[in-house]
């Protein structure tokens, strides 16, 4: 078992923990003993390593550098499009880390963050791998551990195949199936895509239409902003956050635009039960399916949280990276920082409050004030 007495626990080795990390070395702290990142996942890359393998990166895929990532000798501007996304990425982040020495711990999962009574963190892990009572926690632990499930009558008696995004391998699998594609963002059409000419038969359901609008870069940052200041008005208010897509809709970029041209982008409205064999449609009709692909987007993984009050389904009061109501808790690529230009922003802020945390425990923390402020 490993026992560590570093004041700062970042878990979660992504692109939000990665950014967080590089700015606190940038400030002086050393990891290992000022700071300790841990990751469940087998090796570097976040969600990424997990990401199924005819994901490339490139046109419907751009992923931005994290801050100073030329010193680590790579750059996403000339990634490779060929290999897999998830082999790119992993090794990118890989050699940042040992760029920056960060000696991530992994695999630890972190499995309950607790308050600990001299105001610090009582966080366990599984299989009691290692212990931590840090000051602080950054939580960066994304969303890929916990995909959106709806409540739809009749989805425990459907008897064929039901996956989630994180649980797609490759087309293949669903080969001369009738499946249902459910959800309207990027994954749901990669989908549609892949099972085209594999399935015997692939149907696209939304809830709403989605709205697909022409490449502009104008229109792509506004649109960009303009989510970004939605989601910091939900966490800000401690409301479950609002889709991402909701709000940008879709880029029509080449791929999308082919798959319009063949007519894989036909929409049906949201069915609205399931039975043992298919799904009963809102005008009456019924669809019988073999196998469903659920890619209606994540919550937070906030399950470890619970001890300190935390639920994503229910909202979190999260305001400049950090939780309003947990002193000592911050949470990185959250809401208006889930992008990987929101995430080296928010890192560099993050780290600075982490810092100035440690130094006053004043919370929230307010680069200035000091510890005779009433805490
Ligand atoms: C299909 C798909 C495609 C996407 N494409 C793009 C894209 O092209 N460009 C882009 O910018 N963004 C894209 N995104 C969004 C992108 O995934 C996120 O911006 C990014 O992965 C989030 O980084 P993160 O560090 O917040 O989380 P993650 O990358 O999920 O990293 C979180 C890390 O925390 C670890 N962790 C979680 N819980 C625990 C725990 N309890 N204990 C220990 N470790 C834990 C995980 O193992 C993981 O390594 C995509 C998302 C999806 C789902």
């Amino acid at each position: 078992m490993t026992h560590s007495t570093a004041p700062v626990l970042v878990i979660g080795a992504g692109q939000a923990g990665l950014s967080v990390a590089h700015h606190l070395v940038q400030r002086g702290m050393v990891p290992g003993s000022d700071f300790v990142i841990v990751d469940r996942g087998p090796g570097p890359g976040g969600a990424w390593q997990h990401r199924w393998d005819s994901l490339r990166l490139g046109d419907a895929h751009r992923i931005a550098d994290l801050p100073d990532m030329a010193a680590a000798g790579v750059s996403f501007a000339d990634a490779p499009t060929d290999p897999p996304a998830s082999a790119v990425v992993s090794d990118y982040y890989g050699r940042y880390e040992r760029h920056l020495d960060l000696h991530v711990r992994r695999p630890v999962a972190v499995t309950s963050v607790a308050r600990a009574a001299d105001g610090g963190f009582d966080v366990t892990t599984a299989d009691a791998a290692a212990t931590f009572r840090p000051r602080v926690v950054v939580a960066a632990v994304g969303t890929w551990g916990s995909p959106r499930l709806p409540e739809i009558p009749g989805r425990d008696s459907f008897r064929g195949a039901q996956i989630t995004t994180p649980e797609y391998r490759r087309a293949e699998d669903f080969a001369g199936m009738r499946v249902a594609v459910v959800g309207g963002g990027a994954s749901a059409l990669g989908f549609l895509r892949e099972l085209d000419g594999v399935a015997s038969r692939v149907t696209w359901f939304t809830r709403r239409p989605v709205v697909f609008h022409e490449r502009d870069e104008m229109l792509r940052t506004e649109l960009g902003r303009a989510s970004v200041r939605l989601q910091d008005d939900a966490a800000r208010a401690g409301k479950p956050l609002p889709s991402i897509v909701s709000t940008t809709g879709m880029p029509m970029t080449p791929p999308i635009a082919r798959m319009r041209r063949a007519g894989l982008l036909t929409r049906v409205p949201m069915f609205t039960r399931l039975t043992a064999d298919g799904a009963v449609l809102q005008d009456g009709g019924f669809e019988p399916l073999d196998a469903i692909i659920w890619a209606l987007g994540f919550d937070a993984d906030l399950g470890p949280f619970a001890p300190v009050g935390l639920s994503a389904r229910d909202g979190v009061r999260v305001a400049d990276g950090h939780a309003v109501d947990v002193p000592g808790l911050f949470l990185a690529g959250y809401g208006p920082q889930a992008s990987t230009i929101g995430a080296d922003r928010g890192g560099r802020r993050t780290a600075r409050d982490v810092a100035t945390y440690l130094r006053d425990g004043v919370w929230p923390p307010t680069p200035g004030a000091r510890r005779t402020a009433a805490n």
